[in-house]
């Protein structure tokens, strides 16, 4: 299996530097489920190619298995299959391997080249296309590429039995490298509708980290999804739930055509920045300026609040580790000069437990995560927010469960988010918070958050409590 990767930038030699492999000497690469081989076919200031050459060992990947497959096609499957020839999940692997720190847009000798678009090509030699030239061009040509596929017979001698799924392919266009091996990355198991190893959570982290910059905007966004994470609804629901930026309903979604799709999207979007702008804004009308963000998740209220230098330290806790460094990644935080990565430190804990470290802050934001506690845990969470942590100011949302009804397909009495263990209406909220505010000695004031609508009331609620 071959992969080529062209570039007529001039000195195109540079392509060396940027994928971090030298044309003058051919390397190997020993992987799990075979060799890979990097050289150079051609390498001059006008035109440069470096070459992936793929072995896939079909018995090592049998010998690998604890236990057969079984199926269909029984033990011969296992060893006559076109895996070793096409391109596949192990080709992505492979990418990620020999040429991963160009697939993450870095480049130590050529920074600035790395994030500078440059006319580039890619040849994949066989590509199996589940859903055709029609669906391969639907993936490309919205990312800005000129595709050129050719299809192969199943059988150039018995032209009868047709056409097989089984394309050479062109891409050209005018892009950065690390877009160019991301978007090979991700859409060759897309394209194949399969991968050689199981699916999990992890898949999701991988595909929206991977998609970061093109997914949620691209058409064929579902189908990507779908595809890239096996056709496990759960997980593709949740990778396209956090594409959209929000934990409102996907179902919605689904019913609307494309175009009707977007602007649903583009509203969930800034249902959610309207969240973070109001959050702001009470924030710098009380002039905290120590401020801790409870359940932070990936960081999306920190990296708003990072900007406003009036804050001088920022906490960010949450009680998911993988989370935690997903927020690390987004923020930056190894990039940031000194004097700001003083300001902000992510913190691994649980707002069930009672914690030193989160003494002594101006406030304490708690952003959609009360929803996310068993209401048997709530009496502890409670304690440890108004008792032990007890900030001056404490800002807190949670989905208002009387405008679910305004997420036309929403099924009645579900709630917006399958991780969510409850959703309360105005009333109930307000009376809980009522209640903390008398056993704590806190005052809470309420306000909409969202389109505020006549009878049920903003799609999320936010509590502002002052001691
Ligand atoms: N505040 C973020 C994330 C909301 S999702 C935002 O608005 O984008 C809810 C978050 O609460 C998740 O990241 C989850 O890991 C976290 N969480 C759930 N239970 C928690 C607990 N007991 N302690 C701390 N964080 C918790």
């Amino acid at each position: 299996m071959l992969l080529t990767l062209s570039t007529t930038h001039t000195p195109a030699t540079d392509l060396g530097y940027l994928l971090h492999k030298n044309p003058d000497r051919p390397q190997s690469f020993e992987l799990p489920f075979g060799h890979a081989h990097v050289f150079y076919p051609e390498a001059s200031a006008d035109r440069t190619t470096a070459a992936l050459l793929l072995e896939v060992d079909p018995v090592a990947l049998v010998r690998g298995r604890s236990t057969s497959p079984g199926g269909a096609g029984g033990t011969l499957d296992q060893y006559v299959n076109d895996r070793p020839y096409v391109a596949s999940s192990f080709m992505s692997v492979a990418l990620s391997r020999v040429f991963g720190t160009a697939l993450s847009g870095r480049s130590k000798d050529r920074p600035e080249l790395a994030g500078t678009p440059l006319p580039l090509s890619a040849r994949l030699s066989v590509l199996p296309c589940r859903g055709g030239e029609g669906f391969l061009r639907r993936l490309f040509e919205p990312l800005g590429y000129t595709v050129t596929a050719t299809r192969h017979a199943l059988d150039e001698t018995v032209p009868a039995w047709g056409d097989s799924r089984y394309f050479t392919v062109t891409l050209e266009g005018r892009v950065r490298l690390g877009d160019l091996l991301t978007h090979l990355y991700v859409l060759i198991p897309v394209l194949d509708d399969d991968k050689h190893y199981w699916v999990g959570d992890e898949e999701v982290e991988k595909l929206l980290r991977h998609g970061e910059g093109w997914l949620a905007a691209h058409p064929e966004r579902e189908q990507i999804a779908r595809r890239y994470l096996r056709h496990r609804h759960s997980l593709a629901r949740e990778a396209l739930e956090r594409l959209a930026g929000d934990e409102a309903p996907e179902p919605e979604e689904r019913q609307e055509t494309r175009n009707a799709e977007e602007a649903v999207l583009e509203s969930r979007l800034s249902l959610n920045e309207q969240r973070l702008q109001s959050v702001r804004d009470v924030l710098q009308e009380h002039g905290a300026a120590r401020v801790l963000d409870l359940g932070c998740g990936e960081g999306r209220l920190l990296k708003v609040l990072l900007k406003d230098r009036r804050i001088t330290e920022l906490v960010g806790m949450d009680v998911s580790h993988r989370t935690l460094e997903i927020a690390h990644d987004r923020l930056g935080i190894e990039r940031l000069p000194e004097m700001q990565r003083q300001r902000v430190k992510l913190l691994h804990g649980s707002l069930l437990y009672r914690d030193q470290r989160l003494a002594g802050f101006d406030a304490a934001t708690v952003i959609e995560v009360i929803e996310h506690l068993d209401p048997p845990r709530l009496a502890a969470f409670e304690r440890v927010l108004f008792e032990h942590t007890r900030p001056g100011l404490i800002i807190l949302t949670t989905p208002n469960a009387e405008y679910n009804v305004r997420f036309s397909s929403l099924p009645a009495g579900t709630f917006r988010h399958r991780d969510h263990r409850f959703e309360w209406t105005r009333a109930e909220f307000e009376a809980w918070a009522n209640g903390m505010c008398q056993r704590f000695g806190y005052t809470v004031r309420f306000v909409p958050v969202g389109e505020n609508d006549a009878e049920v009331g903003a799609p999320t609620q936010m509590g502002v409590f002052e001691r």
